[in-house]
C-alpha cells in the first residue's frame, strides 16, 4: 500500500517500508527475503526536505541520493555526506534510492546475495534461517558486511536520526540505529527493525571544521565499496575518523582521531589507522577480493590525509 502520512504508517507497522526499492526488490526477487506487506513511502511529504535550522542541517529520509549529492546546503555544511551520496552505486540507482533506504540496506555476503536456486546447494545460513555463517563457520553470528557509504559519513558528523517506533517519535544517534539494524539484519526471522526513519540531523560545522569522504571500489561506478573512509577535523569538536565496508557496521577509529587532534604527522596517523583496522575490522571473502587484499586497503586512509593537507584541513 501507499502511505502519505506518518499517522497512516502507524496503522501498518507490521509491514516493510519501501523507499526506492533498489535494495529490497532484488532480494524479494531472489527469495532472499519474503516480506509480504509492502508499504511504499515515496508519497510521504514528511520524509522530504533538506533544511538548515538553528543548530542543525536536516535531511529527509525520503530524499534521493542524487538530490543529497548536488544540494548546495549539503555540499557546504556536510560535504562528506554529499560526496558519499554522489559516489554510491550508479546514476540510475542514485536517482531513486533514498537516504533512509541506504542506511537501512541489507548487509551483503556472497553466500546470501544469490538466487534461490544457487543457495539451495548450501545449508541455510543465519541470514536465511539456519545456524551457520559460511564465511566464518565457527562464528556465532552472521558476518555479512554493511556497505552503506552514507552511514560512514553520517557517523563522522555524529549525526542523529528521528525514528518512529512503537508509535513513539524520538531522536537517537545514527550510530545506535546502525548498530541495532546490523544486529537484527543478521537474523532471517526478524531481518529488519520495525521502525520508520523520518529524517536525519547533522550539527552545523563550527568555524574551521573540515570534512571529507572517499571510497575504493573495483570500478568507479556501480560497485559496492571495498572500503570507505570519512574524516571530520577542526572546529570545536574532537576529530572523528570512520571506516566502512569492513565489518557488519562502520568502525570508529578513535585512536586515529586522537592523533589527528594532536597534530601528528601523516605516517603516524596512517599507521594508527592501519593498526585500529587490523584490530577492529572483520573482513570476509567478497566477490573479487579475499580478506588479505582488503587489509592492504587500510593504508588508503593516507589519501584522506593528503586531501587534508591540500585543503589545510
Ligand atoms: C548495483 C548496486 C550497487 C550499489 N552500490 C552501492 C554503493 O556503492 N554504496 C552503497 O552505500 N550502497 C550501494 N548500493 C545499495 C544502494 O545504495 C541501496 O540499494 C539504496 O540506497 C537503498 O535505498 P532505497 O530507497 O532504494 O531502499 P529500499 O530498497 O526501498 O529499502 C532498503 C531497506 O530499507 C528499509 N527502508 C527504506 N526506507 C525506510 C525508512 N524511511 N524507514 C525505515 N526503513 C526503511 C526497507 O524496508 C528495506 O529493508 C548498491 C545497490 C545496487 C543495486
Amino acid at each position: 500500500m501507499v502511505v502519505r502520512t506518518i499517522e497512516e504508517t502507524l496503522k501498518v507497522q507490521a509491514g516493510t517500508f519501501v523507499g526506492g526499492g533498489t535494495d529490497l526488490m532484488p532480494l524479494l526477487k531472489n527469495h532472499a527475503r519474503n516480506d509480504k506487506n509492502l508499504v511504499f513511502l515515496n508519497r510521504m511529504e514528511e520524509l522530504k526536505g533538506i533544511r538548515k535550522e538553528t543548530d542543525y542541517l536536516y535531511l529527509g529520509a525520503g530524499e534521493t541520493l542524487y538530490d543529497l549529492s548536488v544540494h548546495p546546503l549539503v555540499q557546504k555544511l556536510a560535504p562528506a555526506i554529499a560526496q558519499a551520496a554522489g559516489m554510491t552505486a550508479s546514476p540510475q540507482i542514485r536517482n531513486i534510492a533514498t537516504l533512509g533506504g541506504n542506511i537501512m540496506q541489507d548487509r551483503r555476503c556472497i553466500y546470501f546475495n544469490q538466487s534461490q536456486f544457487w543457495r539451495k546447494g548450501l545449508e541455510r545460513c543465519f541470514k536465511t534461517g539456519g545456524n551457520i555463517c559460511h564465511q566464518i563457520p565457527n562464528s556465532p553470528v552472521c558476518r555479512a558486511i554493511y556497505y552503506s557509504d552514507v552511514a560512514t559519513a553520517l557517523l563522522a558528523y555524529e549525526a542523529e536520526v528521528e525514528c518512529v517506533e512503537n508509535k513513539i517519535r524520538s531522536w537517537i544517534p545514527v550510530q545506535k540505529l546502525v548498530h541495532r539494524h546490523s544486529q537484527v539484519n543478521g537474523l532471517a526471522c526478524d531481518c529488519h527493525l520495525p521502525l520508520l526513519v523520518v529524517r536525519f540531523r547533522v550539527p552545523l560545522p563550527a568555524e574551521g571544521e573540515q570534512s571529507v569522504f572517499n571510497k575504493y571500489a573495483m570500478r568507479s561506478t556501480i560497485d559496492f565499496p571495498l572500503i570507505n573512509f570519512a574524516l571530520r577535523v577542526g572546529g570545536d569538536r574532537p576529530a572523528r575518523a570512520v571506516a566502512g565496508a569492513v565489518a557488519p557496521e562502520p568502525v570508529l577509529l578513535e585512536e586515529t582521531g586522537k592523533l589527528l587532534d594532536a597534530g601528528s604527522d601523516t605516517n603516524t596517523v596512517t599507521a594508527a589507522c592501519e593498526e585500529e583496522l587490523n584490530r577492529l575490522a572483520l573482513p570476509i571473502r567478497e566477490a573479487c577480493i579475499p580478506p588479505a587484499m582488503k587489509r592492504m586497503l587500510y593504508q588508503q586512509f593516507r589519501e584522506l590525509l593528503d586531501v587534508r593537507a591540500k585543503n589545510r584541513m
